[in-house]
């Protein structure tokens, strides 16, 4: 395990010289089967593998869940010592923000949206510790699921902006043999607030079946609106290509449509991609 930020660079700078390729997986810990997807991936791209621990605070908004959020250092790591990771990077707050370096990044208007629109400063969290880890470890391949379709969609956006040297790759989304997208904060729910969380995938699984977003659309909320103790945040199809919500009754090809909903203190999102007949 590496923790300070010096320590990684000089980690990485050594296997450059080597002529290694490098693939990074940032995360919050609490690791599950969907990083592990994203590990995998990353083993399959590049020649070294760094995976990252740091609940960035900056990303949470005051009544959020930072102090209560599932921190399980011994059992990530044993998680990691079965998989194919040259590096767990475990920095301090300080390592990441040390005083005096400014690291400014903004995530514009599409960062105020869903998401950003119910955790104001959400998005620009989340892109100033993507940038200053990857300044730090200056990756080739940064690897990102895409159960969180809106930060993917701000990372990449960001990437490609800044010229970043970096290929963002998406990984889909992995799910509870339910169809429960897995998630660290899964580890809130009750027994019976998960079996009431299922009505996530049955509703997208559903909208799959519709010819219209609008019908998506429909069917998504009533299925949700019919489960006792879950309150929708937003139920919306977005264009794939700018994350801008859809009209609903135009005619399209394909949407992403996206989720939120809370179960008592829990907020879960969800998403699925929707191809309509012409
Ligand atoms: P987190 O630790 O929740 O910040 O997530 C770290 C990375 O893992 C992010 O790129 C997430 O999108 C990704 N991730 C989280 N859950 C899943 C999942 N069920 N399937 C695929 N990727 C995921």
């Amino acid at each position: 395990m590496v923790t300070t930020s010096s320590g990684m660079s000089d980690i990485v700078a050594g296997w450059k010289s080597e002529g290694h390729s490098v693939a990074f997986v940032p995360t919050m810990g609490a690791l599950h089967q969907g990083h592990g997807a994203l590990i995998e991936k990353a083993s399959e791209l590049a020649d070294r593998v760094v995976v990252s621990i740091f609940v960035n605070p900056l990303q949470f908004g005051t009544g959020e869940d930072f102090d209560s959020y599932p921190r399980r250092d011994e059992a990530d790591q044993a998680f990691l010592r079965e998989r194919r990771v040259d590096v767990l990077f475990m920095p301090s707050v300080d390592e990441v923000y040390p005083p005096g370096v400014v690291i400014t990044a903004a995530a514009g208007p599409v960062g105020d949206t869903f998401e950003g629109a119910s955790r104001p400063g959400h998005f620009d969290g989340v892109l100033r510790v993507v940038k200053r880890l990857c300044a730090i470890i200056s990756p080739d391949f940064a690897l990102f699921g895409r159960k969180d379709a809106q930060q993917l969609f701000l990372v990449d956006t960001m990437v490609r902006n800044e010229g970043l040297p970096i290929t963002i790759v998406p990984v889909d989304t992995v799910r509870a043999p339910d169809g429960l997208a897995l998630s660290s904060r899964n580890a809130y729910l009750s027994d019976d607030e998960r079996a009431r969380a299922l009505a996530i995938p049955v509703a997208l699984a559903e909208a799959e079946r519709a010819t219209t977003l609008s019908g998506a659309l429909a069917v998504v909320r009533e299925r949700l609106e019919s489960e006792p103790g879950l309150t929708i945040d937003y139920v919306a199809g977005v264009d794939p290509e700018t994350f801008h919500q859809l009209d609903e009754d135009s005619p399209l090809r394909e949407a992403t449509l996206i989720v939120a909903v809370s179960l008592s203190t829990t907020r879960l999102i969800d998403n699925r991609r929707l191809h309509f007949p012409q």
